[in-house]
């Protein structure tokens, strides 16, 4: 009896020994997991292609009507003041009366909405707000880019393959200067004839406060500011130069900001050329 307990503990012993002798070589590949996951922000899919410091290409797949189409994740950052260092206060050249501005870039020439097509909104959103700041772009053309709220909650953003639905939400990205992000999905290239939009879906960060920047206790992101910036990714635009930082689809937002809530010439112009 004594004996055998002796053999346990023993066999205990070297179980224990061989176990902490193992765990440093399982630790290695672990260690290096949680490094490339860290390389990239979490709401970035592994499969993401960096193009530039806020515009990914998510690849190609197919929609739900068996189309190939392509993707791409516009991320979209808090900078204070939201303009470029060392850029004097009084804003870029206001745009002659008569000239068009070129502050503005296209995803693709002639990459564009052809249906009016409805939307779905989350948990928290505000609908008149919603709408206001759709309607700031719809207001401009003669062509209903954005339609109305339809019924049915989002069931998350898709960075995989498009779902058939446009969709705004809160998701919480944690503590990050990313205020929101939006996807666009649709065909970038080939014959510009065959190019069309085919789905958006825009993601605001509820670590931050949104609200109503004018009527709020500051301080608040305007959540009609940073979603009039979305919608231009979802009709098509990508950001300007950064020397166009007075347009709505400048990089940077800030908080209390709401002079993204209107169109500046810039953004005018790259919504005419794509619907006008
Ligand atoms: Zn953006």
């Amino acid at each position: 009896m004594f004996k055998s307990a002796i053999v346990i503990i023993f066999a205990f012993v070297i179980l224990l020994t061989a176990l902490i002798a193992i765990t440093p070589v399982l630790a290695v590949p672990n260690e290096n997991a949680s490094d490339k996951a860290k390389s990239k922000a979490g709401f970035i899919p592994e499969h993401a292609v960096k193009i530039t410091e806020s515009l990914y290409s998510l690849g190609k797949a197919k929609d739900h009507t068996g189309k190939v189409v392509e993707g791409f994740l516009f991320i979209d950052n808090k900078k204070s003041p939201a303009k470029p260092d060392g850029t004097p206060g009084n804003g870029n050249k206001k745009t002659k009366t008569g000239e068009t501005s070129t502050c503005y870039t296209l995803l693709a020439k002639d990459a564009r909405w052809k249906a009016t097509e409805p939307y779905m909104i989350g948990a928290g959103i505000d609908v008149a707000l919603t709408q206001a700041s759709l309607n700031a772009w719809n207001d401009q053309v003669s062509f209903d880019i954005f339609g109305l709220q339809q019924a049915g909650s989002p069931d998350g953003a898709d960075s995989g393959s498009p779902d058939g639905k446009n969709e705004v939400m809160f998701d919480n990205l944690g503590e990050t200067n990313t205020i929101a992000y939006t996807i666009t999905w649709g065909i970038f290239s080939g014959p510009p004839s065959q190019r069309v939009l085919v789905e958006w879906d825009a993601v605001f960060n509820s670590d931050y406060t949104f609200g109503d920047a004018n009527t709020a206790t500051s301080p608040v992101m305007d959540y009609q500011n940073i979603a009039t910036h979305e919608f231009g990714h979802a009709l098509g635009l990508t950001h300007p130069s950064d020397a166009c930082f007075e347009e709505t689809m400048y990089r940077y937002a800030d908080i209390d900001e709401t002079n993204k809530r209107t169109l500046e010439a810039g953004d005018i112009a790259g919504l005419n050329k794509l619907y006008s």
